[in-house]
Formats: structure tokens, sequence, C-alpha cells
């Protein structure tokens, strides 16, 4: 971790500014190791200051990294007031995450900075760090996949069927948590029957018949960092088409899979997948992206999607979810969670990927 902000001052240059403003959460708690709330960062090559209010001094005292100068403002006081007197004299360009910072907040910094500085927007510069995972952040991604697992085999050993959807994430959720997950890495999907159509459909009180398939899509996060996986099992005999239907989405998942490497294409890996199922006949019915980093937040970079400028590097934690989705009667996803090696990849998750069929 002691590396990453002189990483960020690297590529200030590049980005045309002296300092950075670093506001967004996930970024701030990646470059300083502080994981409360209301902190900001500044970096340049002489500034690197953290600022927070009065109710986390003392968690910034233990948690934010020493070579971080540590300001406080008081409670209820806009931590923005701080940056002027946290940044060197002189003209300078001041560089603020611009996926990040309202137009409130940049017309809160305008009228609060001397117009000696300027604020130049930037995108993805602390992500584009993030998305490639240092061993120890793989060690936290695997351990979250391997809780994850365990909570679903556990799940899927006592059957689903005539339980409703919203007892089966329940179930699941608070297995994970007993297996020491501080959380969900996000609402688990549980989607039985036709509505498992809806891609992110929200678990109901309704039962889960015999005879379907169940769509679960589920994470831990664990140490600040997630996991991502869903499986698609059957209750029973769920029909020929749905059988069909499965069998091509596992075989879109397997080529995607496979076509994951370093330097490969992040739109050119979904395309493969895609034409896969094109292939089958079910194109029109994958109307999402085939994956997406996954770190300290369950969606980051990069992406693998139809419209996707990323070339994955070795480092990179990625999902490969294909799904098909037929309104009216069922649905099918299956997700792996994958980190990106130099001559392909390796697969975190470890649940099987044939079709299940449970009770
Ligand atoms: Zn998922
Ligand atoms: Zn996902």
């Amino acid at each position: 971790m002691t590396r990453r902000p002189e990483r960020v001052t690297g590529l200030l240059e590049g980005a045309g500014i002296d300092v950075m403003l670093v506001t967004a959460h996930t970024n701030v708690r990646y470059l300083t190791g502080y994981t409360g709330s209301n902190g900001l960062a500044l970096l340049g090559a002489r500034t690197r200051a953290f600022i927070t209010d009065f109710r986390y001094v003392e968690q910034a005292a233990t948690e934010v990294h020493p070579s971080f100068a540590r300001r406080q403002v008081q409670g209820g006081v806009d931590l923005l007031e701080a940056v002027g007197d946290a940044l060197p004299a002189g003209p300078l360009r001041l560089g603020f995450e611009a996926a990040h910072v309202s137009v409130a907040e940049h017309a809160r910094l305008r009228e609060l900075l001397a117009a000696r500085i300027e604020l130049v927007g930037v995108e993805h510069l602390v992500e584009c760090l993030r998305a490639v995972k240092e061993p120890d952040e793989i060690e936290h991604i695997r351990a979250a996949t391997a809780l994850a697992d365990e909570a679903f085999e556990r799940l899927i050993g006592g059957g689903v069927a005539g339980l409703t959807e919203r007892e089966v994430a329940s179930a699941l959720e608070l297995d994970m948590r007993a297996r020491g997950a501080e959380r969900s890495s996000f609402e688990t999907i549980v989607a039985a029957g036709a509505h498992a159509a809806l891609p992110h459909a929200r678990p109901r009180e309704h039962p889960i018949g015999r005879g379907e398939l169940v769509v679960i899509d589920w994470g831990a996060e664990l140490d600040g960092y997630c996991s991502d996986c869903t499986r698609t099992v059957a209750t029973g005999d769920p029909g020929l088409r749905a059988e069909e239907v499965y069998e091509l989405v596992l075989g879109a998942q397997l080529v995607g899979v496979r076509a994951v490497r370093d330097g490969a294409n992040g739109r050119e890996v979904d395309a493969l997948a895609r034409a896969a199922i094109d292939g089958g006949g079910y194109g029109a019915r994958f109307g999402h992206g085939l994956g997406h980093g996954v770190g300290l937040e369950v969606h980051e970079g990069p992406r693998l999607s139809q419209r996707s400028e990323d070339d994955l590097r070795a480092g990179n934690v990625v999902t490969v979810e294909p799904g098909v989705y037929v309104p009216g009667a069922f649905g099918v996803r299956i997700e792996d969670l994958v980190l990106v090696t130099e001559d392909g990849c390796e697969i975190l998750t470890s649940v099987p990927k044939h079709l299940m069929r449970i009770d």
C-alpha cells in the first residue's frame, strides 16, 4: 500500500496537474488506508495531506498512512474549506475527480480557492491503479470468494424448493456473515422461474417451485474486498429448452474465460462470448456486458462489454458472466470471478458449473 501515493504522483505530470484532490471514498481508502467516511486526500510532488472532521480524528490517526499530514476541520464544517490551506503556495493546477465531484462541490471549490488555483477535471486516475491488484489484494479477493463459495455449497446442500426467494437470499447472507464476511458485497439476487428473466431481479416473498431454474447472484465483502458469483440451479427437471439454454450459456462462459489474458481487449472478449450465444439464436436475449472488474468495489474496471476500450492486464480481477433471459419463461446466468494472468486466467470461483439439480 505504501507505494500507491507515489504511483499517483507519477501520473500527475501526464495528466497536466500539480496536485490531485481525491474525494471518492474508495479511492481515499485505497491511497491512505482510511476506512471511515468524510475524508479526502491531496497528493502532489511536495504535498501529501489527509483531511477529515473532528468525529474521525482518532480513526484517522490509527488508519491513515503516516506519510500523509493529517488535518481536521470542526464537525459540520465542509472538508473542502481546508483544501486551500493544505496546498503549496504559488499558482497550481489542482486535479479533481470529475466522476465523483458534484456540480455544487465544484462551485464550492471554485469559490473557496483563490484565483491562483486552476481546477482540472481528471477521470479514472486512481481507478486505473486499482484495476491492477497487488498480491495482498488478490489474497483478500480469494478469501472473500472462498467464503462466499462455502456459504453457497451449504445452501444448496439443503435445497431451495419451497423456500421463498427472500428466505434463500437471507440464509445465504446470514451464513456469509457467520463465516466472517463484513457484509454482502451487493444485494443478493435470488430469482426463480420467469422472474429470473429480469437480470437484476429482487428476491420476492414467493416460494420457489419444482422444475424451475433459479438464478442466484451473491458475493461477500471481506477486509473491504468483494467477491461476485452467479450460479443457475434447477429444482428438479426444468425442461428441455431451459437445459439447452443452460448449455449454451455455459459454452459462452467457457469461451469468455478462455479469451481472458493479459493484453486481450475487453470488447473482443465480450464479442467472442456473445458470438457463441448469437450462434444459438439467443443473441438478443443477452442484453448486458460480459463482465466487470471487482475489488474494493463490486463493479469497477476493467469492463468486458461491447463498448469497452479497456485492455486486460495481468493482475486484473474480472467477472465473466454471460446470461440469457427469456421473458415469461426463465433466465440463465453463469458468473465466475477470474484473475487475469500473463497467459490466461485463474478461475477464483470454486463452485461447479454444470447444471446442478437440487430440491
Ligand atoms: Zn454477480
Ligand atoms: Zn457481476
